[in-house]
């Protein structure tokens, strides 16, 4: 598969599968288990890994293109494709000692699901601190772990969990687990009725003194941090970026659709034409919309050519795409006035969508706060 294949599967995925199905998984707060095969069909849940074990070696570019296109049908589904490509990016990047092979096949063969599980009640979004601490046994560890928030919660077949290392001194000397479904101890702790990306099973889970062998420890001890920092970060803040791109761009289309069919019939005009401060709304959402894909490409240019200015735009994109997304979806909210309110269209799904990116972790104000202290060479942790 090349870039080009996977952007028109897809474009099919969305069209077919995703769009008609958005709004009513969004109401019942249904997780989409058929999105999930659908993208394992046209294999593209293997889209990182490397061709040798049946991936299809694509990079960042491309995992950001699929996301954008997901999230412009369901911003959801785009949340499950996003997780779950940070879990096999890390997964893929355990230490040879780690025998996580068969893992990594699996999601390979379309066959697996992955996540991660770093956010703890105790620790909240400072997800780099997790207050659990593994205990060593024998044959590796065992965990117990309140997990806030986990993406696919009891719909994947892993989760990468984070945990102090049994012997780890500092509030960020952690470990990464590979977790397997049905491990005993695992289960998810509640349930999920989120404001928006309700399709996604982002429900707490608790580990209660749940046995993880060697094998399936994907860091050296105390070096969950670093991990979290150079594999998980600079894709999750571009994948979030782009399921904001994908809901500006929904929020965009639905708004200008909108403009030109609801109609004044008593003036024989479309909204569109008879408004100028309309499309004046119309125009800065697309200006916002196409600034924050520039700011996307840049991105996936500075990480497929790292440079010195890297971190700060992996930052910067995240903070900037939150905000954005909400700026964006706030405005068509505010152009398709009570037909939106009311939720004759999905234009209401894509705002409560939107409010995620800004909340997920690392959050818009910790971002601003890592980006502040970096300028100003102040220790960032
Ligand atoms: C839809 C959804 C899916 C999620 N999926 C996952 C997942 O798959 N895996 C996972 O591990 N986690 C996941 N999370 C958790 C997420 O990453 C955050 O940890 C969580 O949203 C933080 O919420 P909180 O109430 O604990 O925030 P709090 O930490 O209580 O923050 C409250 C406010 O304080 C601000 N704040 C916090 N610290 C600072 C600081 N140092 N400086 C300035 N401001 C600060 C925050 O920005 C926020 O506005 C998910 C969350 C959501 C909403």
């Amino acid at each position: 598969m090349n870039h080009e294949t996977a952007v028109s599967k897809a474009k099919e995925i969305a069209d077919r599968v995703l769009a008609p199905a958005a709004g009513p998984n969004d109401k019942a707060a249904r997780f989409s288990t058929e999105a999930v095969d659908a993208l394992s069909k046209a294999d593209l849940l293997g889209l990182l890994l490397p061709a040798a074990i049946g991936g299809s070696a694509l990079g960042l570019r491309s995992l950001a293109a699929v996301i954008s296109i997901l999230a412009e049908a369901d911003g959801s589904v785009a949340m499950i494709y996003l997780m779950h490509s940070c879990g096999t990016a890390t997964i893929a990047a355990a230490p040879a000692s780690a025998d996580v092979a068969d893992t990594l096949r699996e999601i390979a063969a379309g066959r697996h699901l992955s996540t991660l599980a770093f956010s703890e009640a105790g620790s909240r979004s400072h997800f780099w601190a997790p207050v659990s601490r593994a205990r060593a046994n024998g044959a590796g560890v065992h965990i117990s772990a309140k997990k806030s928030w986990v993406t696919s919660a009891g719909h994947a077949q892993s989760y990468v969990v984070s945990s102090l290392a049994p012997q780890g001194a500092g509030a960020t000397d952690s470990t990464l687990y590979l977790v397997l479904a049905g491990s005993r101890g695992l289960s998810v702790a509640g349930p999920w009725d989120g404001l928006g990306l309700r399709s996604n099973a982002s429900a707490p889970m608790s580990l209660e003194d749940c046995a993880v062998p060697s094998a399936h420890q994907l860091t050296q001890d105390g070096a969950g941090f670093p991990a979290m920092l150079n594999t998980v970060l600079p894709m999750f803040n571009l994948g979030s970026s782009a399921v904001a791109l994908g809901l500006c761009r929904a929020a965009v289309a639905g708004t200008a659709a909108h403009l030109k069919t609801a109609r004044f019939d008593h003036l024989n005009q479309s909204l569109g034409e008879g408004l100028p401060t309309l499309r004046a709304l119309l125009a800065t959402m697309q200006i916002e919309t196409d600034g924050l894909s520039a700011r996307i490409d840049d991105l996936v240019d500075h990480l497929e050519h790292p440079r010195e200015t890297t971190m700060l735009r992996v930052l910067e994109t995240k903070a900037a795409a939150g905000d954005i997304a909400i700026s964006v979806t706030s405005a068509a909210m505010r152009a398709c006035g009570g037909a939106a309110f009311s939720k004759h269209m999905n234009i209401e799904r894509l705002f409560r969508d939107s409010h995620a990116g800004a909340v997920m972790a690392p959050t818009g104000d910790v971002l601003r706060e890592l980006i502040a202290r970096a300028m100003l060479g102040m220790p960032l942790f």
